[in-house]
């Protein structure tokens, strides 16, 4: 069996055309809508993901705010400059690129977002709003991973999904996203033992530990869909944490690295801040 490939560009460009007909819609309205990114020091990976960022605005005509801070920065004073962008009109969304400095508390600087403007997923309340079902902002790489599975049409109810990772950013909303849709869902970490026979049970094998080629053909069943979020660099060139090669000779579908996960993240970013700027929009025509 060869798999067939879940193409995450042709997927995400027909993401983009929903949400370029969504942001003309709220321009009848006169509202752009906004994403400010907030990038502490320089880390060089860091200002190219936000560069990524800015260009995907500016190609969907949408107003970006980039704000680079130096990484001396103290604590109080980034979580100042979130509380005046949650009260900035022209702002629908608000990012922080991680990772930050050592000195910050991620989760004091993460929850000092407004929810409403949380539109990378991470704020508590949103993780609360998904886990209990309630309309979310969902984190943007699992939300891109579902939306992959679903342009497969397989049928998600009943499979068996394995997370191979439990990050706060991709493997626990990734489990939470599939339970939704349910899935029966386990985790595998780098505690779990017997990692390989539980893999093997995965009719859906999702992998995000950033570990170059890990998962190989004997990790994973006979048609399993096997989604491969990892991003790893050899020698200048882009991996995941799948073996491409080996796997897809057992998988019914898999995807690429580059060109699969990848495309989807930023693509759900854009999506999550019209969807802010139309529920800020439909408040502000209640009141
Ligand atoms: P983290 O480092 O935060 O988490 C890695 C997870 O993998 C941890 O839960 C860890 O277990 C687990 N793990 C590590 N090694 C093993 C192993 N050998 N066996 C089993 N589990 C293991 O990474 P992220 O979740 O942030 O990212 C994972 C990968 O996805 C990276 O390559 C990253 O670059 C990529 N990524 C890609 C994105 C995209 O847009 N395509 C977006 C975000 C991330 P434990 O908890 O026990 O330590």
């Amino acid at each position: 069996m060869t798999a067939k490939i879940i193409d995450g560009k042709v997927v995400a460009a027909e993401i983009r055309s929903e949400i370029s007909m969504r942001i003309t819609e709220l321009k009848k309205y006169g509202v752009t809508p906004g994403l400010a990114v907030i990038l502490v020091g320089e880390d060089p990976a860091s200002q190219l993901y936000v560069s990524f960022k800015e260009k995907a605005c500016e190609e969907l005509g949408m107003y970006s705010r980039k704000m680079v801070l130096p990484d001396h920065i103290a604590q109080d004073e980034l979580i100042q400059l979130i509380e005046n962008l949650n009260h900035d009109d022209q702002i629908h969304g608000i990012l922080v690129q991680l990772p930050l400095p050592d000195h910050i508390d991620n989760n004091q600087v993460i929850e000092s977002i407004s929810p409403d403007k949380d539109v990378d997923g991470f704020h508590p309340i949103d993780l609360g709003r998904m886990v209990t079902r309630h309309d979310a902002f969902l984190s943007c790489t699992p939300y891109g991973v579902l939306k992959l599975l679903k342009h497969t049409g397989i049928e998600l109810e009943g499979k068996h999904a394995v997370i191979v990772g439990r990050s706060n950013i991709v493997g626990k909303p990734m489990g939470q996203i599939l339970l939704n849709e349910d899935c029966t869902v386990t985790f595998v970490h780098s505690k779990t033992k017997n990692l390989k026979e539980i893999t093997q049970l995965a009719d859906i094998l999702i992998v995000a530990i950033g570990s170059p080629k890990f998962i190989d053909a004997s990790y994973v069943k006979p048609g399993a869909v096997v989604i491969d979020v990892g991003i790893n660099k050899i020698l200048g060139k882009t991996v995941g944490d799948v073996d491409f090669d080996q796997v897809k000779e057992v998988a019914s579908y898999i995807t690429p690295v580059p060109g699969g996960v990848g495309p989807m993240t930023i693509t759900m970013l854009m999506r999550n801040t019209v969807k802010a700027a139309e529920a800020l929009n439909l408040k502000k025509q209640i009141q």
